[in-house]
């Protein structure tokens, strides 16, 4: 899944409203960061085989480190673990830790039964990806009601509070427009470095958008 994780990410603020919102979307979006860093390690494995799913071209070949439900859970409790006792808060640290392991969730409901439980499998996958209209409805719908959601919940101070949030909306679905529909990238490394680049652009705009929208009741 793509846009789904910055979904679970923008609804998040509702449950934990003192947290920015670069990190909230960055824990739902957390396995995505080390899946990259893996890649480029070599750690973990994946190549481009277009048509292996109607929606995505990715063959993931091993990543059990960042995707298997064992280390998913374990990146949950260290992110929201390290986050609330630096943040001193509790709920922060439940709604990010959970934000974490929504990521695998998605992921099961989204890839081809290539998602492992342990390190070695069993492999599960519900594959959302066969088609593309059901795949842009789910995470359509996911982002488009967690975006209002977020609205809802901020307000903004003042117009960089609108108007950066409208550019991020706009580039999220643009981006998410080529995954559904464009071509598919050139290779994995390729994919490892831009998802890495977008990670460090994207974050100082979320947190940029949250400095400018204040919290409307907690
Ligand atoms: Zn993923």
């Amino acid at each position: 899944m793509f846009i789904g994780h910055f979904a679970v990410g923008f609804a998040s603020k509702k449950f934990a409203p003192k947290v920015s919102l670069a990190w909230l979307i960055l824990a739902p979006a957390f396995l995505d960061v080390l899946w990259p860093i893996f890649i480029l390690l070599g750690w973990e494995k994946a190549s481009i085989e277009p048509g292996i799913t109607a929606v995505s071209p990715f063959n993931f070949l091993s990543y059990p480190i960042s995707h298997s439900m064992i280390m998913a859970l374990a990146w949950s409790v260290l992110f929201g673990g390290l986050y609330g006792m630096l943040d001193k808060s509790k709920r922060a640290a439940i709604v990010l830790g959970i934000g974490v392991f929504s990521h695998w969730i998605l992921d099961v409901i989204s890839h081809r039964a290539d998602m492992p439980i342990g390190f070695n499998g069993p492999y599960i996958g519900l594959e959302l990806w066969a088609s593309h209209v059901a795949t842009l409805m789910v995470e359509g719908s996911m982002f488009i009601v967690a975006v209002w959601m977020y609205m809802r919940v901020t307000h903004e101070k003042d117009r960089i509070g609108r108007w950066a949030l409208a550019f991020a909306v706009g580039l999220l679905a643009f981006f998410y427009g080529q995954s559904l529909f464009g071509p598919p990238p050139p290779s994995i490394l390729a994919v490892a470095i831009s998802g890495i680049v977008a990670l460090v652009l994207f974050m100082p705009l979320f947190w940029w958008i949250d400095r400018h929208r204040e919290v409307v009741n907690s």
